[in-house]
């Protein structure tokens, strides 16, 4: 689960709408600690289990969903950013 929220991140903030977006460590890492935060916990035992949880995020539904749920952190984050 984490790392396809790291993945989605990193697609979405190195993106055009995102140029303003501080790139920095810390930001990138509350964007994710954000966006996993209202995400159900997925975890992969097994590299079959692994690729299961893959193919079901590349389903448009969900991907839609989680890339709503991580835009809503960049804009949180970059409202109120810790530094
Ligand atoms: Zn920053």
């Amino acid at each position: 689960m984490e790392e396809i929220v790291e993945t989605f991140v990193d697609i979405l903030m190195s993106g055009p709408e995102y140029q303003t977006f501080c790139k920095c460590k810390k930001c990138r890492v509350d964007v994710i600690a954000l966006s996993l935060n209202g995400l159900p916990p997925q975890y992969a035992t097994t590299e079959e289990n692994r690729k299961m949880i893959f193919t079901s995020f590349n389903e448009a539904g969900m991907r839609k969903w989680v890339n709503k749920r991580i835009i809503n952190s960049i804009h949180l984050v970059s409202k109120y950013p810790k530094h």
